[in-house]
């Protein structure tokens, strides 16, 4: 199985690449996190895309689609993948029909996390994370169940992301509508799309998101 979940920053693609990891064994592909891991390690990629990431702008094609390119071909053919974030663009999405193609993989569904636009801003300034096992919060939404005390493996330090303000966001919302918002419609056409209300509660998001695997 082989999906992409898509969605503006925000949608909640990371949050239910986490159930969908912990429920079903798959793989989470988010360029983002490999993008953040680069940054800091300091790898000449991380050092291209700091900058870049930091205004909300998209880092080059090539850049993340070697980083999913290397991560797939090191993966066992019967781990799932969820793509994260990936592709943003339409020359990203070319990208991964022929890196799937070479591995032999094929997508089944395009799964398309729709939210309205003023919660996106409140979800994005309200997120953190584990600084330990990167596990994902928000203030009020979604917050520990022992008030800082990670839920998933009892660390008490957490982090924000250094993108995540309102002036960013602004940006990488733009970037969306312009850029990946306009991929959607040839996935349409090979009728892999599904629409998921990304306003409901999570569990509520994930139950659908899971009755769509099963077809
Ligand atoms: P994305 O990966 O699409 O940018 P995240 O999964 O990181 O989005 O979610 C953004 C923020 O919103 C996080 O703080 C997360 O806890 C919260 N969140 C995710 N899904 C929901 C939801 N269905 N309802 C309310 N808050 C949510
Ligand atoms: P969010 O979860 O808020 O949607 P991500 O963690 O996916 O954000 O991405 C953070 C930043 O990393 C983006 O604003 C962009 O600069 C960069 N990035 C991540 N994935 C891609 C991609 N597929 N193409 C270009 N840039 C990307
Ligand atoms: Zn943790």
């Amino acid at each position: 199985m082989n999906i992409i979940l898509l969605g503006p920053p925000g949608a909640g693609k990371g949050t239910q690449s986490a159930g969908l990891v912990e429920r079903h064994g798959m793989r989470q592909l988010s360029t983002g996190d490999m993008l953040r891991a680069a940054v800091k390690a300091g790898t000449p990629v991380g050092m291209r895309a700091k900058e870049v990431m930091e205004r909300g702008e998209l880092v080059s094609d090539e850049i993340v689609s070697d980083l999913i390119d290397a991560e797939l071909a090191s993966m066992a053919p019967a781990t799932g993948a969820i793509f994260d974030g990936y592709p943003r663009t339409a020359a990203q999405a070319d990208a991964l029909d022929a890196i799937l193609a070479r591995n032999g993989r094929t997508l089944d569904h395009v799964i398309e996390l729709e939210v309205n636009e003023d919660a996106l801003v409140e979800r994005i300034t309200g997120r953190f994370s584990c600084g330990n096992c990167g596990a994902l919060y928000h203030e009020t939404a979604n917050p520990p169940k022992v008030d800082g005390v990670c839920d998933i493996c009892g660390s008490t330090e957490f982090k924000r992301r250094p993108d995540d303000n309102e002036e960013t966001v602004r940006m990488r919302m733009q970037e969306y509508r312009a850029k990946t918002a306009p991929i959607l419609p040839g996935y349409e056409a090979r009728g892999i799309v599904t629409r998921v209300d990304g306003m409901a509660a999570i569990d509520t998001v994930a139950e659908e998101v899971d009755a769509i695997l099963k077809g």
